[in-house]
């Protein structure tokens, strides 16, 4: 069937049913028929044609609301698109613009000042709710700030570290200034020259491990002198220095007080031992107070001026030791002939029978009249007595009037003991200022001698060169018959003795 039978037959359906004749009525009865024949009319397929354009949600609506022509289908999707939320749209707008706003508002925060007015100007029209002009401004703006933006600058950190454009903070963390040929470079070379020179001790000899391996650091890397660690180190190192030179000093002047002390005792030693050496003492003299006038400046210059004075006077000692050391062996040398002589004298004495001094009995010669005695009285019974005399205080008659008046006194004593002895008594010295009779009596006998010997002794005039002496006697008395042996009369007299000087001196017991 063609085309002009369909169009006859939708004229005679027409006719039949009486309908009007309007584009859409003719189209809808074509379609029909052309349908019913089986032939495919483009025209008649339009609603599909368009909705397979269509989202799935919207084509759903389409054949829900069965629209079947072109014109349906604009009337549909005209009444659709008057019937979208108008809220849900401003909406969508309002959060596009709050997101606008606050990427402008980071972009202030950037540290360019091109991109942070711009954004500061984006937010102000985003504030306002500026037209679309203005938008269309600022989007100008935005554009050209784009097309000119330059940002090679960076690259001339490459120098100090790489460099990462995209992420500033990156560049920064890496850049390295250390070995930078700045223009700031100069300056901390010449103040981290200084400060390795201010860190030299000046007084201790060398410096520490650590302020030494400080000072090469800075000589290496005077950059270093920015850091926070090289403040803690150069504490450190001054802390450390301080305490070198006061330890140097506490050593030095504990040197010189050893030296001075050392010194002192040598011209101690040596003023002791010279008598003629008075012009060297006086030179060491000279330099010491020369030392002290001059305070030397620095410790080194004292304590080469103190050794040179302490080897002088040590050469000084040295010699006058040995002069010593030759009369010190000529005084042994006499010593010992004096000693030589001494045992001479004392046995030529031994082989006398006189005291040297008073001419009476020595002890031995008087040892053996008592002898003599003892055998008489042991072989007849014939009794003896003895009288012990001491001289009173006689130590204090040396001290006030010399050895000398104190042995005229021992001569002139002696006299008195001869003169009152009788023919058959012996009067001896038995030692310094002790005497002994042996007499030829009893014990009554021999206390009337005492008594004679003190009396006299009492009124005698001991002179000597104009001055009168005073002298007592005490005299203590035995009889052998008293006694067992001859060894306990003379114990016994003995004690009698020391009676007599305990109840007063000047007195003979028994009384
Ligand atoms: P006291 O009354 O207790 O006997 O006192 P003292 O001073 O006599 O006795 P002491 O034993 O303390 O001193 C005796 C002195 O006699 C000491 C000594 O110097 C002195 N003397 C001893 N022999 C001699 C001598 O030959 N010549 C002289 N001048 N003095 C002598
Ligand atoms: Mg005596
Ligand atoms: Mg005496």
């Amino acid at each position: 069937m063609t085309i002009h039978q369909i169009v006859r037959n939708t004229v005679e359906r027409l006719k039949n049913e009486g309908k009007t004749w309007t584009p859409d009525v003719y189209a809808e009865v074509f379609c029909a028929e052309a349908k019913k024949a089986g032939v495919a009319v483009e025209d008649c397929s339009g609603v599909e044609r368009y909705t397979a354009l269509l989202d799935k949600k919207t084509a759903d609506e389409i054949k829900l609301y069965r629209v079947k022509t072109t014109a349906e289908l604009i009337r549909f999707l005209i009444s659709k698109m008057s019937r979208l939320n108008p809220t849900e749209a401003s909406a969508l707008v309002e959060m596009l613009s709050s997101l606008a706003k606050q990427m402008a508002k980071s972009v202030e925060m950037l540290h360019n000042a091109e991109a942070a007015a711009l954004a500061r100007k984006t937010v102000a029209v985003l504030d306002e709710r500026g037209g679309a002009t203005q938008i269309d401004l600022l989007k100008q703006a935005w554009s050209n700030f784009l097309s000119i933006y330059d940002d090679t600058y960076l690259m001339k950190l490459a120098e100090f570290g790489p460099v990462d454009t995209s992420n500033l903070r990156r560049t920064i963390e890496g850049l390295r200034f250390s070995r930078a040929k700045g223009a700031g470079e100069a300056d901390y070379t010449s103040v981290a020259q200084l400060v390795v020179a201010s860190l030299l001790p000046s007084i201790a000899p060398k410096m520490d491990d650590a302020t030494l391996r400080l000072s090469q650091k800075l000589k290496n890397s005077p950059e270093f002198l920015a850091s926070a660690e090289c403040e803690k180190e150069l504490k450190a190192a001054i802390a450390m220095r301080i305490a070198l030179d006061k330890r140097s000093v506490e050593e030095m002047v504990h040197t010189l007080d050893r030296l001075l002390g050392k010194l002192s005792a040598q011209l101690i030693e040596l003023i002791e031992r010279s008598e003629n050496s008075t012009a060297e003492i006086r030179d060491v003299k000279r330099d010491l107070e020369a030392l002290e006038a001059d305070k030397p400046a620095d410790f080194k210059t004292a304590h080469k001026r103190l050794y040179t004075i302490a080897t002088a006077l040590e050469e000084k000692v040295e010699v006058l030791g040995k002069d010593l050391k030759i009369h010190n062996d000529k005084v042994e040398r006499m010593g010992k002939k004096i000693a030589a002589l001494e045992a001479e004298l004392a046995e030529a004495q031994q082989a006398s029978r006189e005291d040297f001094l008073t001419k009476l009995f020595n002890k031995r010669a008087v040892s053996e009249f008592l002898s003599l005695k003892e055998a008489e009285y042991e072989r007849h019974g014939r009794s003896y007595s003895i009288a012990m005399l001491d001289l009173d205080h006689f130590k204090q008659i040396n001290d006030t009037y010399g050895h000398e008046a104190g042995d005229a006194v021992l001569i002139a004593f002696a006299k008195i003991l001869k003169e009152e002895a009788r023919g058959t008594d012996t009067v001896g010295r038995y030692g310094g200022e002790e005497f002994i009779a042996i007499l030829d009596t009893d014990l009554e006998g021999a206390k009337i001698f005492g008594e004679k010997i003190r009396a006299h002794v009492e009124q005698a005039h001991f002179m000597y060169q104009n001055h009168r002496i005073e002298v007592s006697v005490s005299i203590g008395v035995a009889e052998r018959s008293e006694f067992e042996s001859e060894k306990a009369l003379f114990k016994g007299a003995d004690a009698r003795l020391y009676d007599a000087k305990h109840k007063g001196r000047n007195r003979v017991e028994p009384a």
